[in-house]
Protein backbone atom coordinates (compact mmCIF):
# COMPACT_ATOMS: atom_id res chain seq x y z
CA UNK A 1 0.00 0.00 0.00
CA UNK A 2 1.14 3.23 -1.17
CA UNK A 3 1.93 5.41 2.05
CA UNK A 4 -0.19 8.71 1.70
CA UNK A 5 2.13 11.92 1.58
CA UNK A 6 1.72 14.13 4.44
CA UNK A 7 -0.28 17.67 4.28
CA UNK A 8 0.90 20.94 4.81
CA UNK A 9 -1.26 23.65 4.35
CA UNK A 10 -0.28 27.34 3.18
CA UNK A 11 -1.29 30.64 3.56
CA UNK A 12 -1.13 32.66 -0.14
CA UNK A 13 -1.23 36.68 0.74
CA UNK A 14 1.89 37.99 2.26
CA UNK A 15 2.93 34.52 2.88
CA UNK A 16 4.03 33.63 -0.75
CA UNK A 17 2.45 36.55 -2.69
CA UNK A 18 3.69 39.87 -1.41
CA UNK A 19 0.27 41.36 -1.25
CA UNK A 20 0.30 44.31 1.06
CA UNK A 21 2.00 47.14 -0.80
CA UNK A 22 0.54 46.21 -4.05
CA UNK A 23 -2.62 46.28 -2.51
CA UNK A 24 -2.46 49.87 -1.32
CA UNK A 25 -0.78 50.97 -4.20
CA UNK A 26 -3.54 50.30 -6.38
CA UNK A 27 -6.16 51.03 -3.91
CA UNK A 28 -4.52 54.51 -2.81
CA UNK A 29 -4.57 55.23 -6.41
CA UNK A 30 -8.14 54.00 -6.99
CA UNK A 31 -9.76 55.74 -3.94
CA UNK A 32 -7.93 58.47 -3.23
CA UNK A 33 -6.27 57.15 0.06
CA UNK A 34 -2.69 57.93 1.37
CA UNK A 35 -2.38 54.52 3.46
CA UNK A 36 1.19 53.70 3.99
CA UNK A 37 2.55 50.24 4.61
CA UNK A 38 2.74 50.55 8.44
CA UNK A 39 -1.14 51.27 8.69
CA UNK A 40 -1.89 48.58 6.87
CA UNK A 41 -4.12 46.22 8.39
CA UNK A 42 -6.89 43.28 7.74
CA UNK A 43 -9.92 45.58 9.01
CA UNK A 44 -9.62 47.43 5.49
CA UNK A 45 -13.08 50.02 7.30
CA UNK A 46 -11.06 51.01 10.08
CA UNK A 47 -7.36 51.39 8.16
CA UNK A 48 -9.49 53.87 5.54
CA UNK A 49 -12.40 55.44 7.69
CA UNK A 50 -14.77 54.42 5.95
CA UNK A 51 -17.80 51.95 6.62
CA UNK A 52 -18.17 48.27 6.73
CA UNK A 53 -20.15 48.43 3.25
CA UNK A 54 -17.62 51.28 1.36
CA UNK A 55 -15.01 48.41 2.66
CA UNK A 56 -16.26 45.85 1.05
CA UNK A 57 -16.94 47.54 -2.07
CA UNK A 58 -13.55 48.73 -1.97
CA UNK A 59 -12.63 45.18 -1.72
CA UNK A 60 -14.09 43.90 -3.84
CA UNK A 61 -12.63 46.00 -6.46
CA UNK A 62 -9.57 44.79 -5.66
CA UNK A 63 -9.93 41.20 -6.13
CA UNK A 64 -11.65 41.77 -8.89
CA UNK A 65 -9.81 43.96 -10.86
CA UNK A 66 -7.47 41.75 -11.63
CA UNK A 67 -3.96 42.72 -9.85
CA UNK A 68 -4.12 39.59 -7.73
CA UNK A 69 -3.29 37.81 -11.16
CA UNK A 70 0.01 39.92 -11.09
CA UNK A 71 1.35 39.69 -7.47
CA UNK A 72 5.39 39.01 -7.31
CA UNK A 73 6.10 35.91 -5.03
CA UNK A 74 8.13 36.77 -2.19
CA UNK A 75 12.07 35.92 -2.65
CA UNK A 76 12.65 32.03 -2.37
CA UNK A 77 9.05 31.07 -1.79
CA UNK A 78 9.44 29.16 -5.15
CA UNK A 79 12.66 27.19 -4.89
CA UNK A 80 11.73 26.47 -1.23
CA UNK A 81 8.29 25.04 -2.17
CA UNK A 82 9.62 22.78 -4.67
CA UNK A 83 11.82 21.59 -2.02
CA UNK A 84 9.00 21.12 0.49
CA UNK A 85 6.58 19.44 -2.37
CA UNK A 86 9.28 16.49 -2.95
CA UNK A 87 8.19 15.42 0.39
CA UNK A 88 4.91 16.99 1.00
CA UNK A 89 1.43 17.67 -0.45
CA UNK A 90 0.95 21.26 0.35
CA UNK A 91 -2.52 22.67 0.21
CA UNK A 92 -3.27 26.59 -0.09
CA UNK A 93 -5.95 27.94 2.21
CA UNK A 94 -6.88 31.36 1.25
CA UNK A 95 -9.61 33.66 2.44
CA UNK A 96 -9.74 34.93 -0.76
CA UNK A 97 -13.75 35.01 -2.19
CA UNK A 98 -14.17 31.20 -4.39
CA UNK A 99 -15.60 33.69 -6.86
CA UNK A 100 -12.37 35.12 -7.39
CA UNK A 101 -10.71 31.95 -8.42
CA UNK A 102 -9.73 32.46 -11.47
CA UNK A 103 -7.28 35.33 -10.55
CA UNK A 104 -6.13 32.79 -7.81
CA UNK A 105 -5.58 30.08 -10.45
CA UNK A 106 -4.08 32.30 -13.23
CA UNK A 107 -1.47 33.60 -10.55
CA UNK A 108 -0.71 29.99 -9.82
CA UNK A 109 -0.29 29.05 -12.93
CA UNK A 110 2.11 32.47 -14.25
CA UNK A 111 4.29 31.98 -11.18
CA UNK A 112 4.99 28.03 -12.19
CA UNK A 113 3.07 27.51 -8.43
CA UNK A 114 0.86 24.94 -9.56
CA UNK A 115 3.46 22.22 -10.39
CA UNK A 116 4.04 22.16 -7.19
CA UNK A 117 0.76 22.70 -4.83
CA UNK A 118 -2.34 21.30 -4.55
CA UNK A 119 -6.22 23.35 -5.70
CA UNK A 120 -6.33 25.95 -3.37
CA UNK A 121 -9.17 25.92 -1.04
CA UNK A 122 -11.04 28.78 -0.83
CA UNK A 123 -12.12 29.57 2.78
CA UNK A 124 -15.13 31.48 2.61
CA UNK A 125 -14.59 33.62 5.62
CA UNK A 126 -15.77 36.67 4.28
CA UNK A 127 -18.74 35.34 2.30
CA UNK A 128 -21.84 32.93 2.95
CA UNK A 129 -24.31 31.82 0.51
CA UNK A 130 -21.67 31.70 -2.30
CA UNK A 131 -21.17 29.05 -4.83
CA UNK A 132 -18.56 26.75 -3.32
CA UNK A 133 -18.17 27.85 0.19
CA UNK A 134 -16.06 26.35 3.17
CA UNK A 135 -17.04 28.73 5.64
CA UNK A 136 -14.48 27.09 8.40
CA UNK A 137 -11.86 28.09 9.95
CA UNK A 138 -8.40 27.28 8.37
CA UNK A 139 -8.00 25.42 11.77
CA UNK A 140 -10.65 23.43 11.06
CA UNK A 141 -9.99 22.47 7.55
CA UNK A 142 -6.35 21.74 8.39
CA UNK A 143 -7.85 18.90 11.36
CA UNK A 144 -10.06 17.92 8.62
CA UNK A 145 -7.67 17.34 6.69
CA UNK A 146 -5.33 15.50 9.09
CA UNK A 147 -2.27 18.22 7.90
CA UNK A 148 0.94 18.27 9.77
CA UNK A 149 1.23 21.66 9.70
CA UNK A 150 0.46 25.27 8.34
CA UNK A 151 2.41 28.16 6.98
CA UNK A 152 0.73 31.82 7.79
CA UNK A 153 1.69 35.22 8.36
CA UNK A 154 -1.66 35.39 10.42
CA UNK A 155 -1.06 33.88 13.81
CA UNK A 156 -4.88 33.42 14.46
CA UNK A 157 -4.76 31.06 11.58
CA UNK A 158 -2.25 29.01 13.30
CA UNK A 159 -4.04 28.85 16.93
CA UNK A 160 -3.69 32.22 18.36
CA UNK A 161 -6.24 32.33 20.97
CA UNK A 162 -5.54 36.21 21.83
CA UNK A 163 -7.11 37.20 18.45
CA UNK A 164 -10.38 38.78 19.58
CA UNK A 165 -12.26 38.09 16.33
CA UNK A 166 -11.35 35.59 14.81
CA UNK A 167 -13.30 34.52 11.58
CA UNK A 168 -15.75 36.62 10.33
CA UNK A 169 -17.05 39.85 11.89
CA UNK A 170 -19.66 41.74 12.27
CA UNK A 171 -17.91 44.46 9.58
CA UNK A 172 -18.99 41.68 7.18
CA UNK A 173 -22.73 41.48 6.40
CA UNK A 174 -23.13 38.22 5.26
CA UNK A 175 -20.27 37.05 8.17
CA UNK A 176 -20.81 34.84 10.62
CA UNK A 177 -21.08 35.54 14.16
CA UNK A 178 -18.43 33.86 16.16
CA UNK A 179 -19.23 32.26 19.67
CA UNK A 180 -15.43 33.52 20.67
CA UNK A 181 -15.38 31.59 23.72
CA UNK A 182 -16.70 28.38 21.62
CA UNK A 183 -13.94 29.19 19.16
CA UNK A 184 -11.21 29.35 21.52
CA UNK A 185 -12.60 26.21 23.16
CA UNK A 186 -12.02 24.60 19.77
CA UNK A 187 -8.77 26.11 18.97
CA UNK A 188 -7.48 24.79 22.43
CA UNK A 189 -7.99 21.22 21.60
CA UNK A 190 -6.89 21.67 17.95
CA UNK A 191 -2.96 22.38 18.03
CA UNK A 192 -1.80 22.76 14.36
CA UNK A 193 2.23 23.03 14.14
CA UNK A 194 3.13 26.37 12.57
CA UNK A 195 4.99 28.54 10.72
CA UNK A 196 4.07 32.28 10.70
CA UNK A 197 6.00 33.83 7.56
CA UNK A 198 7.68 37.26 8.26
CA UNK A 199 8.35 39.83 10.56
CA UNK A 200 5.31 41.84 9.58
CA UNK A 201 3.73 44.53 12.18
CA UNK A 202 0.66 42.50 12.22
CA UNK A 203 2.18 39.31 13.08
CA UNK A 204 3.59 40.76 16.08
CA UNK A 205 3.11 38.92 19.72
CA UNK A 206 4.59 38.70 23.00
CA UNK A 207 4.65 35.25 22.81
CA UNK A 208 4.07 32.75 19.65
CA UNK A 209 1.06 30.36 19.97
CA UNK A 210 2.01 26.92 21.19
CA UNK A 211 3.89 25.05 18.20
CA UNK A 212 4.56 27.68 16.00
CA UNK A 213 7.91 29.19 14.84
CA UNK A 214 8.57 32.52 12.94
CA UNK A 215 10.52 32.40 10.02
CA UNK A 216 11.42 35.87 8.66
CA UNK A 217 11.91 34.59 4.58
CA UNK A 218 11.37 31.56 2.69
CA UNK A 219 14.78 30.42 3.66
CA UNK A 220 14.06 30.28 7.59
CA UNK A 221 11.52 28.50 6.63
CA UNK A 222 13.16 25.91 4.52
CA UNK A 223 15.18 25.50 7.64
CA UNK A 224 11.54 24.98 10.01
CA UNK A 225 10.58 23.14 7.48
CA UNK A 226 13.83 20.58 7.61
CA UNK A 227 13.99 20.51 11.31
CA UNK A 228 10.19 19.91 12.13
CA UNK A 229 8.27 18.31 8.65
CA UNK A 230 10.91 16.61 6.94
CA UNK A 231 11.67 13.56 8.94
CA UNK A 232 8.11 12.89 9.39
CA UNK A 233 7.61 12.50 5.56
MG1 LIG B 1 -1.95 35.95 4.49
Amino acid sequence: MTKQRPILGLDLDNSVFWEAQPFLDATNDQFNASVPLHEYSENHAKMWGVSPTVANKRTEWWHASGHIADLPLLPDAYEVLGTIHETHDIVPLTSRRFDHRKFTYLALAKTGLDAFLEPPIFTGFYRSGAEGKVHATKVDILQAMGAEGHLDDMLKHLGDLSVERPIARPAHPNGNVVDLAAYRRRMARRPVHGITMGNYHWNQADRLPDKVVRANNWLAALDHYKQHFAEAA
